[in-house]
């Protein structure tokens, strides 16, 4: 089945509303009303305002990078997914592998944000990964395995089909050490079959697989052509237009 890539930017804790203004006008422009490829923009919490302004009448959706499972209340220095619907964000990234180290984001976490999410028609960015000490001891597809099915606890068929799955290898994120095409396609074919275990196969079809960890205008062909991968996530090469819209521009290619 043909499902159309999909490239998302990761800004991390990068870019004031100013810096997040410019850069999404350049990406707007070059995009024009371009539909061979989904694009969107994950600024900070702080740009979103702004960049929701600048996104008006374009293709590029606006996402952010994290949630709080609750709609409201007292929670100190939270955002919740009716904050974000009300600035017309469309996508969340939820369980980002700097989340889980950082910020004690665990699987039960990760799960509560992301029904919160598909409650609020927001689409969660997925995120799951292993590190290098878990690669290296053989063990990657038990934690991914652990992690997609303990994330997508109590999702239902119909609600899976909005969420799209990032697959990072810890080791490939901000490091520039990419997987190889082989490894991350093999991954993502696993990650495919515990969505049809989960929710039936043609869901499991339709759902997009994306890669993230070093991805570039360089690496991105060989990726972007394996039959699972669905598009990128993408951090560093997200900070600057060239190097996005060229990656956008290997997505429309490799269909
Ligand atoms: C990310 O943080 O989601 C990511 C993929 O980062 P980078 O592209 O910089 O490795």
């Amino acid at each position: 089945m043909s499902r159309k890539k999909l490239i998302a930017g990761n800004w991390k804790m990068n870019k004031t509303a100013a810096d997040a203004a410019a850069l999404i006008k350049d990406i707007v422009f070059n995009v024009g009303q371009r539909s061979d490829v989904d694009v969107v923009v994950c600024p900070p919490f702080t740009a979103l305002e702004t960049a929701a302004a600048v996104l008006e009448g374009s293709v590029v959706k606006l996402g952010a990078q994290n949630m709080h499972q609750e709609a409201s209340g007292a929670f100190t220095g939270e955002v919740s997914a009716p904050m974000l619907r009300s600035l017309f964000v469309t996508h969340v990234i939820l369980g980002h592998s700097e989340r889980r180290t950082y910020f004690g984001e665990t699987d039960a976490s990760i799960n509560l944000k992301l029904l919160a999410a598909l409650k609020n028609q927001l689409r969660p960015i997925f995120c799951v990964g292993e590190t290098l000490a878990e690669r290296e001891a053989s063990t990657t597809l038990k934690v991914i395995q652990v992690q997609v099915e303990r994330g997508l606890e109590g999702v239902g068929k119909e609600q899976a089909q909005s969420i799209i799955v990032a697959y990072e290898p810890v080791w490939a994120i901000g490091t520039g050490k990419v997987a190889t095409s082989d490894q991350a396609q093999e991954v993502h074919a696993y990650i495919r079959g515990l969505l049809s275990k989960l929710f039936g196969d043609p869901a499991a079809q339709r759902v997009r697989i994306l890669y993230g960890g070093s991805m570039k205008p360089s690496n991105a062909a060989e990726l972007l052509g394996q039959a699972d991968i669905d598009g990128g996530l993408i951090g560093g090469a997200s900070l600057e237009s060239r190097s996005f819209l060229d990656l956008i521009k290997a997505a429309a290619d490799a269909k």
